[in-house]
């Protein structure tokens, strides 16, 4: 580096290291050099700021060498700040032209130029200026004058021009009156004087003065002497004008500034605001100042936080951030304000206020936000777009695209930006899109393009719409209109279908118009025929009337029955005989009704009629019975040939045989029953050799057994062997007697034989008695909510039909098991209910129950004949009761009989 260098390098650092913002431009206002400082406060960057324009930053004015105050000049973020300039310019250098210094006023001029800094300057000068002192005794007129007291007059000091009287002469001739008005005003009061005054010094020059003293008195209120001190305060007020000047510049400035300006003092009072803060705040220069800024600006709800940061910012306790954005309250309307701040020190560098500059940025957010919320909407919009969107060069260069669906792009998704359409596309549809795209270019005008692409096992059909944007540029949006292609091809096969099918219906017309017409001829023709035929019906009906009145006659007198005529559609054509009036038929059945009318005949009946006639009218001879009000009849039926021997009607002939039925029930009943006894004689004589075999060989063995032990001592044997006798006999007299029991219930020789008996008495009699034939451990519990229980009932049958019920419940149930016996009593009946835990009746077999004979099928290995229950059901009903049961497949089984309570006690 050589000297040149160094030094260049040198100045190079300390135009970076001034505090102040500097900006060198050449002879055509560009910006050819700038410092750090001036690149912050400009917010630009340094490569940024050199080469811009002067005008960019600064008001187009033609700066001279000098100093401009209150400029307003621009930054990069938008904001203009408020600064004094500086301008030098540069001789020996033929490329720069000069250097621009800048200084900030929002932190420097507006501290200065504040009220309360004035009066502390003023103070400093004060005290350090000199006082002229004098003072008169009336009694001796000694009178006093310092030598400073006669500079301030522009005097030598002892000159004799001063002197008690001369020394009002010496005031600015226009000041006199204020200055005696005073004077008078505290000799009078007795107070001290203090006034403002100007001076006219011989030479014609004017110094401001400030007088104060007092007249003593003595204790008769006589003046004795006045003393007081003049001080020249001739530059104090100078500074004072200066500054006041300024002020009204810089609050000019202020109020030409299109920022807010504020100044706030540490009580939150508003001390200044600028013409545009009054504009936004909506108020009056006069209603401002001294306003509370929080309570009136601030919304509520971020009033106390900001009030806090303002505190902690006079107490020195935090910097005011550099640039923050707050919503103020305007007439109920809220306001964004980007504020900068700076803070104002007094003397003694204590924080004394706040000065901001704000700039209303509502709209400036409020078109941001719009405009984020237009390109957010517009890029939903495009996701939302079924459509590929492509951008292309006019080469036909991808230079950005939108596709919903990549798997429709035909090549991979980052192939496409800077790939050529030549590329990707298929030759054919290629060649297409490079026709229509020059096209376009050309005319400036969209252009559509239908290409198909074939997919593994489809075709795919595609419309495309190619854009001009520019010269250079096209937008090419594709979509996929497959489905509209085939619903497309779909309505126009259903279209030809509907031509064809409308030629064909268009024939059909023209036929049937034909045939129409065919009709008509053929019925004018047999219109002339008809009177012909009527004549000819006329003598039928004659001899149809005779034919009638014959048949009528016999059908008239037709005994013990009576005959219907029906035509071949179910008419009534005639019904006459004896039976017809006995039944009061007459009201039901007339002539010209059809059978469907009958309202006595129930719907099957009359389609049954109805088949039965057509039959008939078939030429077939029917034979039938039929059961009408408690009679019988047989029906014949004959086909009737009309006149010309054709069979056109059918003939019913009733017969009443009600009373040959009877008789032939009679025989039928007799019948019945003697098979009934001769079937009951033929189980008995099975049953007997099968039944009997077992007890009756078992009194064999034990009668030969008896017989072999005959000997003395053998006596327990003998009696075990008679008790087996015993016992089977028994068995024996049971199954014989069931048998009689049930042949004279066959032939209806049981009578009942009713009595009054209390039946809790004599089920339990019942129960003791047919206990000792239980097996091990069963149990029978007998329970009844009543103590007595009287009933009207055949005792000898009650006790077969309970003994019955309750020896089947030991047959069959286990051992260990119990059996309950319960008589219930209700108002109108008494019931039975005999309860077991044993094998149960399968469910299928249960309605068989009661049949003679009948065994289920569970019951192999248990004696039984299957006729207990039988005549336990007859024996019930006898007494007009009624027996059912429950059960379940070894799961016990509950038979229940019940009476009704006899009516008279
Ligand atoms: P038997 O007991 O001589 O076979 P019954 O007429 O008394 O004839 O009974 C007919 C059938 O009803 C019996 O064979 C048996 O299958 C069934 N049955 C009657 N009572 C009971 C019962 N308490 N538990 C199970 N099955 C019964």
């Amino acid at each position: 580096m050589n000297k040149h260098q160094k030094h260049t390098a040198l100045l190079q650092q300390i135009f970076d290291a001034s505090s102040q913002a500097i900006l060198v431009i050449d002879k055509y206002k560009t910006i050819i050099q700038v410092n750090k400082v001036a690149c912050d406060f400009f917010a630009f960057e340094k490569a940024a700021l050199i080469g811009l324009k002067l005008d960019a930053l600064f008001p187009a004015i033609n700066y001279k060498e000098g100093n401009y105050k209150g400029i307003w000049i621009h930054k990069k973020n938008g904001l203009k700040a408020l600064v004094d300039l500086r301008v030098q310019t540069i001789h020996d250098n033929d490329i720069a032209e000069a250097a621009f210094y800048i200084t900030n006023i929002a932190d420097n001029l507006i501290f200065q130029s504040t009220h309360k800094i004035n009066r502390n300057n003023l103070l400093n000068i004060e005290s350090d200026g000199n006082i002229g002192t004098w003072h008169w005794i009336f009694d001796t007129d000694e009178q006093h004058w310092s030598d400073e007291l006669y500079k301030i007059c522009g005097l030598s000091p002892g000159d004799n021009n001063l002197n008690a009287r001369t020394a009002v002469l010496f005031l600015h001739p226009d000041d006199r009156e204020l200055a005696r008005k005073t004077m008078n005003y505290a000799i009078e009061n007795k107070t001290p004087y203090l006034y403002e005054n100007r001076i006219l010094r011989p030479d014609g020059t004017i110094r401001f003065i400030r007088a104060k003293g007092k007249m003593e008195f003595d204790s008769a209120s006589k003046p004795i002497q006045i003393s007081g001190t003049v001080k020249d305060i001739t530059e104090i007020k100078k500074a004072e004008i200066t500054i006041k000047k300024e002020k009204n510049l810089l609050f000019n400035y202020m109020d030409t500034a299109s920022s807010i300006f504020l100044v706030i003092n540490a009580n939150h009072k508003i001390e200044f605001a600028n013409r545009k803060a009054r504009e936004v705040l909506k108020v009056l220069d006069s209603e401002i100042i001294g306003k509370d800024w929080f309570n009136s600006f601030i919304p509520k709800h971020n009033r106390k936080q900001l009030s806090t940061l303002f505190d902690q910012v006079i107490k020195g306790e935090t910097v005011p951030p550099d640039t923050y954005e707050n919503i103020i309250l305007v007439e109920n309307e809220e306001r964004l304000i980007q504020w900068r701040n700076g803070i104002l020190r007094d003397a003694n560098k204590n924080i004394i206020s706040i000065v901001s500059s704000g700039i209303d940025i509502t709209e400036q957010t409020y078109n941001q936000k719009k405009l984020k919320e237009q390109i957010d909407k517009n890029a939903a919009l495009l996701r939302a777009i079924p459509d590929m969107i492509f951008v292309q060069d006019n080469e036909g260069t991808f230079l950005d695209f939108h596709a919903p669906d990549p798997t429709k792009l035909l090549t991979s998704k980052n192939k496409v930006i800077g790939n050529n359409m030549k590329e990707i596309l298929p030759a054919k549809v290629h060649k297409l899109f490079h026709q229509a795209q020059l096209r376009v270019l050309k005319n400036k005008q969209v252009e559509m393009v239908e290409y198909t692409i074939e997919e593994l096992e489809r075709t795919i059909f595609y419309e495309a719409r190619i854009v001009p944007m520019n010269a250079k540029k096209l937008l090419t949006i594709i979509r996929d209109v497959t489905v509209e292609k085939k619903n497309e091809k779909e309505l126009e096969e259903s279209k030809r279908k509907l031509k064809i099918y409308s030629e064909i219906l268009e024939k059909k017309v023209q036929k049937s118009s034909k045939e129409i017409k065919v009709a008509k001829e053929q019925l004018v023709t047999s219109n002339l025929n008809l009177k012909d035929q009527i004549q000819e019906t006329q003598v039928a009906e004659k001899i149809a009337l005779v034919s009638k009145s014959l048949s009528t006659a016999i059908a008239k007198n037709f005994p013990n029955g009576f005959i219907i005529v029906f035509s071949i559609n179910s008419e009534i054509l005639l019904k006459e005989g004896e039976a017809i009036s006995q039944l009061k038929l007459n009201k039901f059945i007339s002539e010209g009704m059809f059978v469907d009318d009958v309202s006595i005949v129930s719907e099957k009946q009359k389609k049954k009629i109805k088949v039965q006639i057509r039959e008939t009218i078939n030429g077939k001879h029917l034979r039938f019975e039929i059961k009408y009000k408690k009679k019988h009849f047989s029906v014949n039926t004959k086909p009737l040939l009309d006149e010309n021997d054709t069979i056109s009607s059918a003939l019913f002939v009733y017969n009443d045989i009600t009373f040959q039925k009877k008789i032939e029930l009679k025989v039928q009943n007799a019948l019945k029953k003697e098979q009934q006894l001769n079937e009951l004689k033929s189980c008995f004589i099975s049953m007997a050799s099968h039944e009997f075999r077992t007890p009756l060989s078992a009194i064999n063995t034990s009668a030969i057994l008896i017989d072999k032990q005959n000997e003395p001592g053998k006596e327990e044997k003998r009696e075990k062997y008679v008790g087996k006798i015993k016992k089977n006999v028994k068995n024996l007299v049971v199954i014989l007697n069931d048998f009689l029991s049930l042949s004279k219930l066959e032939e209806g020789n049981i009578t009942v034989h009713g009595e009054l008996f209390d039946l809790i008495d004599f089920s339990k009699k019942l129960i003791e008695e047919i206990k000792i034939t239980t097996k091990v451990g069963q149990n029978i519990i007998f329970s009844s909510l009543e103590s007595k229980v009287f009933i009207k009932l055949d005792p000898k049958l009650v006790r077969h039909i309970l003994l019955n019920l309750l020896s089947n419940s030991i047959k069959y149930s286990p051992e260990d098991s119990q059996i309950n016996f319960k008589i219930k009593e209700n108002s109108t009946h008494v019931s039975i209910e005999i309860k077991d835990q044993g094998i149960g009746i399968p469910k299928e077999e249960q309605k068989q129950l009661f049949e003679r004979f009948f065994r289920a099928r569970n019951t192999h290995n248990i004696e039984g004949t299957g006729i207990g229950l039988n005549i336990v059901k007859q024996y019930v009903e006898l007494m007009n009761g009624t027996i059912d049961f429950k059960s379940q497949m070894n799961n016990g089984s509950t038979f229940k009989v019940k009476w009704p309570k006899p009516n008279e006690k």
